[in-house]
């Protein structure tokens, strides 16, 4: 039998793992990407001998024992790589000196913080028993849901009943809404600083129940080291990868996606073609917003997003050994707020790479600092080079300035300094926003599940974080596989994942 074709737009996690899972059934694919590395968010860059990591904090379900390791290992992730399980998820430091430790042992926290907030004993008992069930749940990850018989819906239903009361409880709770239940000003800043305030608490909680298990580690290389395993993955698989090769059009005829037109003026034809690209350029530029419906256009006008960030890096002369090793880093609570970057910030985050000897020269430290932002002040600022790139040097100077005061001396350590804005990851990513994660899961969307085809268009799917709200290296793998099997029902054949 011919091998069908299949053309991918994107060479993110989303776009390799459709690759991967493609090849192992039987399909003839080639991904072209813009860039000229693997990985589109999950990336890292070198700077004067230090690797600026743009991604990882923890790879979800990265020990085994879950649906979701079993992706990994299908995709060539975890084999022969050093995952390391830290025992802290971060500290929040008060400017009045006192500090909550965010363990990842749930015993520790609840002792901990029960220590630090007694007036809100009765919360954090309710959080913790609930972190403790969620130990317990192994969330059905391998099929899609678009291909679930009424069986598959009863045997989901049964295997989440034990947890369905905790699932209905936390994911009609926002995280601000949480953390705002706590009377203890501290307790209330750690959860605020946790992620999005409107995300859903559910998926914190279960977050942190991964991190009790140790099951949520950071692989030691970084976001780089875990896109190259997949790459090399692919292209053990017979899969070609394009780079520089930035698709600018979707080939439609008679409603049917033929091919891809790239920038260059190249045309290339397949069977079907999967864009894991950014949904809004997908839906609005490449396809001309020609194939869509009132429910697609609603997300992108009304749905909430991961936001832009600020990415401040910094080479340190300095080995921070004297502090733990933290998954997240600090959260320092500035003694009066700052404006950095068009935003007031209270607090500043910083993650202190310690635990990552790879990148960084031996006895130096990789920092990295997150600040959420907004993609028009930065688009505006952009149009004056000379303005955007002043506003950059202003921001490592105030951070810099900042971090001094709680590490003395650091100012004359730093020698290294990289600014990247919400303009930078969309121009290398082309995320929409320049958004770091695609749609948030709020209490709203937490049900959603977007189609990963539209409207009228055949022989099209979308795989990736702008089809599956809440984003992350999880949701690229999983879509990546959902759209083979959707792929291979459609082509009656059987689906089939192998591990390497
Ligand atoms: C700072 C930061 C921290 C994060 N931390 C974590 C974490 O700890 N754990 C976790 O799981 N996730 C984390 N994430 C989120 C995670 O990185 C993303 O959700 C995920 O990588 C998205 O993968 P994707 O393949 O769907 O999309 P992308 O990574 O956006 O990939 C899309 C690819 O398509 C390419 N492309 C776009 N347009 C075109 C075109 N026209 N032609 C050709 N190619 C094109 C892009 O260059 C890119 O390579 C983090 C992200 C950031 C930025």
């Amino acid at each position: 039998m011919v091998e069908k074709s299949v053309i991918i737009i994107g060479a993110g996690i989303a776009g390799l793992s459709t690759g991967c899972y493609a090849q192992m059934n039987g399909y003839h694919t080639r991904i072209f990407e813009m860039h000229d590395n693997p990985g589109g968010l999950c990336t890292a860059w070198q700077r004067k001998g230090y690797t600026v990591d743009g991604c990882l904090h923890w790879l979800m379900n990265s020990s085994p024992g879950s649906e979701m390791y079993r992706l990994w290992e299908e995709l060539g992730v975890v084999q022969g790589q050093q995952i390391i399980n830290m025992e802290q998820f971060y500290r929040v430091e008060g400017a009045d000196g006192k500090v909550l430790t965010l363990y990842c042992d749930i015993d520790r926290l609840e002792q901990h913080m029960k220590k630090v907030a007694p007036e809100d004993t009765r919360l954090i008992s309710d959080c913790a028993r609930a972190i403790r069930r969620f130990t317990r749940m192994n969330l059905p990850v391998l099929k899609a849901q678009e291909l679930y018989s009424p069986l598959d819906g009863l045997k989901l239903m049964f295997k989440m009943l034990p947890f369905m009361g905790d699932l209905r409880r936390w994911g009609r709770i926002s995280m601000k809404e949480l953390a705002l239940r706590f009377r203890n000003p501290l307790l209330r800043d750690a959860w605020l600083n946790m992620w999005p305030p409107e995300f859903t608490a559910l998926f914190m909680l279960i977050t942190l129940a991964t991190f009790h298990q140790k099951a949520s580690g950071y692989p030691i290389g970084g976001s780089m080291q875990v896109s190259r395993a997949i790459e090399k993955r692919y292209l053990g698989l017979g899969g070609e990868i394009k780079y520089k090769s930035k698709v600018d059009k979707i080939i439609v005829e008679n409603d049917r996606a033929v091919g891809v037109r790239l920038a260059d003026g190249g045309e290339h034809r397949a069977d079907y073609v999967i864009s894991a690209a950014d949904g809004h350029a997908t839906i609005f530029d490449m396809l001309d917003g020609k194939y869509i419906n009132d429910k697609i256009r609603g997300y992108y006008e009304s749905l909430p997003i991961f936001p832009p960030l600020v990415f401040v890096s910094l080479g340190v002369n300095r080995s921070f050994e004297e502090l733990p090793k933290m998954i997240s880093g600090l959260v320092l609570t500035l003694e009066k707020p700052v404006t950095i970057g068009g935003g007031e910030r209270k607090w500043l985050y910083v993650r202190i790479h310690n635990f990552d000897p790879t990148l960084a020269p031996p006895g130096k430290t990789l920092l990295t600092i997150m600040m959420e932002s907004n993609y028009p002040y930065w688009e505006a600022l952009h149009k004056d080079l000379a303005r955007y790139k002043a506003e950059k040097e202003q921001i490592a100077d105030t951070v810099v300035s900042l971090l001094d005061k709680r590490f003395p001396g650091l100012a004359a350590q730093v020698e290294m300094r990289d600014v990247a804005t919400p303009v930078t990851f969309h121009r290398y990513t082309g995320n929409w926003q320049g958004s770091f994660e695609g749609w948030l899961v709020t209490p709203k969307t937490l049900m959603l599940n977007m189609s990963k085809t539209l409207p009228g268009l055949d022989c099209f799917y979308m795989a990736g974080q702008w089809v599956a709200p809440g984003g992350g290296l999880p949701s690229g793998a999983m879509t990546g596989r959902y759209v083979t099997q959707m792929l291979c029902k459609r082509d009656k054949k059987r689906f089939a994942a192998t591990t390497p």
